[in-house]
């Protein structure tokens, strides 16, 4: 079986540690990934440190044309990737699995790859003249989850090498493999040191945020780690992008046409199988609708084959490692012990791998675990409410901050709700659909910062105002 390398400076390191990867659809071995050393960490943020004035002096086509380089690589390896992408995440190949992971990598490269930051003149008169210039930051470290793996990568690592930045990446000790080939392969096109890897478990992500080079962390994860991160880099001023955890209300306004917005509805709560940061995850349903939604998810659910993502025909994959796994089956079941009404699903599936069918839990509140807590798995609480009111109240009364939706046939009310919620993102009639030309972020304890468009490559610049006087 195959181990797997890091990349320092152009170079592979052979690990002299490695941790075991398996299929969570098969539980069988697929490879090893390596642990990177404490020193290796050391090196890795040196190599960018050194790479990075080059890189940073290049004219803005040159990198720009870096960049569509990688677009190309990311293109012509997309079968491969995406094969690694499922027999180590679990998502499918087909549908909106990994082969879609791909195309939006492809997307997140090319947009930014398209974007400028001119300089701005924030204020002239006869006497002054202020620009504002957007400069790198220098070496930007990167800590990416396990559940959009190349994906979530993609985003944290194009931006910040396209206005000048050179990266170290530790991808998810879950989904090792499939980025380090990724970054394997770009580093085909790049020069030596502007994109390097480390791996192991948060330990070493640990490491890469304490050290003194690293200008800033793009990090996408859970908010305990987000804490640790925090305190962590306390020390060197450094500049964090911190997608958190989220737990979107989404609410389903009594003007809907139930059959209309189903599909919708379940792509936005089960999206790689709920386990998804913007997923609909708790669902407010008017009274007068309530049991024709519930009817209508349910129906989509038993329909969606479910297994392993190499087989044709399969849009819903296993739950990605066993601590995910755990935690979901001890959430439905806390729902039981409150007299829930499971729907559908609610048991889980016998034999190997990871799976747990789509679970979809009525007759719920707010303060049952199941709607209070992020389940980031296939599961979707439905709760009834007579007046929108309560329905905003609801949304609003937790900490987690990171996407909404309202659903509505009449979109200008539908604003109106939006507009009340406490959440980066609100969308109407969709659920997480993101773009890489729109600023995306959470608020409250979903973090701070924002990825995408515009806004998201000035979040991987600091600002420097040169400012003359005329007189
Ligand atoms: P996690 O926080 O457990 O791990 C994320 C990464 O942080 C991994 O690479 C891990 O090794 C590393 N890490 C762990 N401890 C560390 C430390 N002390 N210092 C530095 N790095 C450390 O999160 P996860 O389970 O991989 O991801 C799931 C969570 O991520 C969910 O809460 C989900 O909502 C959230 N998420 C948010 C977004 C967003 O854009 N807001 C996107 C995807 C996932």
């Amino acid at each position: 079986m195959k181990t797997y390398n890091t990349i320092i400076g152009g170079k592979q390191i052979i690990p002299t540690n490695t941790f075991e990867v398996k299929n969570p659809a098969t539980e069988d071995l697929i490879g090893y990934a390596p642990i990177s050393t404490k020193l290796e960490v050391a090196e890795a943020v040196e190599a960018a440190k050194k790479a990075q004035p080059a890189w940073a002096a290049m004219a803005d086509e040159e990198r720009k044309g870096y960049i569509m380089k990688i677009a190309e690589v990311l293109t012509d390896n997309t079968e491969e990737l995406a094969t690694w992408i499922t027999k180590e995440q679990g998502k499918p190949l087909g549908g909106p699995g990994s082969m879609f992971e791909m195309q939006a990598c492809v997307g997140w490269t090319q947009v930014p790859a398209s974007l400028d930051l001119p300089v701005e003149v924030v204020f002239e008169d006869d006497t002054r003249r202020d620009e504002l210039h957007r400069k790198p930051i220098g070496v930007v470290g990167a800590i990416a989850p396990w559940n959009w793996p190349l994906m979530i990568a993609i985003w944290q690592i194009i931006p910040a090498l396209r206005v000048g930045n050179t990266v170290v990446l530790k991808p998810s000790e879950y989904t090792t493999i499939g980025t380090l080939e990724m970054v394997r392969m770009i580093n085909e096109v790049l020069p030596a040191g502007v994109l390097n890897t480390v791996s192991g478990t948060g330990e070493i992500g640990a490491e890469l945020v304490a050290n003194k080079d690293v200008g800033k962390i793009m990090f996408t994860g859970s908010n305990s780690t987000g804490e640790k991160i925090i305190k962590g880099s306390a020390g060197n001023m450094t500049r964090l992008t911190l997608e958190l955890g989220g737990n979107d209300a989404a609410i389903v306004m009594e003007d809907v046409n139930p059959e209309a917005i189903a599909e919708g509805l379940f792509w936005g709560a089960f999206l790689n199988m709920g386990q998804t940061c913007a997923c609909a995850k708790r669902l407010y349903v008017h009274e007068s609708k309530y049991e024709a939604v519930i009817s209508v998810l349910s129906d989509l659910a038993e329909k969606m084959p479910m297994g392993n993502g190499m087989d044709e025909g399969v849009v819903l994959g296993p739950i990605q490692n066993k601590m995910q796994y755990d935690k979901v089956v001890d959430l439905v079941e806390d729902a039981k012990a409150n007299n829930a009404r499971i729907v559908c699903g609610g048991k889980a599936k016998e034999g190997k791998g990871f799976f747990y069918p789509i679970t979809i839990i009525a007759d719920v509140e707010d303060g049952t675990r199941i709607v209070d807590e992020e389940q980031f798995g296939p599961v979707l609480p439905i709760i009834k409410y007579s007046n929108i009111e309560d329905a905003i109240k609801s949304a609003n009364r937790l900490e987690a901050g990171l996407g909404a939706s309202v659903w509505s046939a009449n979109v200008e009310e539908a604003k109106k709700v939006a507009s009340r919620i406490e959440a980066g993102t609100i969308w109407v009639n969709q659920h997480g659909a993101v773009h890489p030309m729109v600023p995306f972020g959470g608020v409250k304890s979903s973090g701070y910062g924002v990825e995408f468009g515009v806004d998201g490559l000035k979040s991987v610049t600091q600002s420097q105002v040169i400012s003359v006087n005329k007189a």
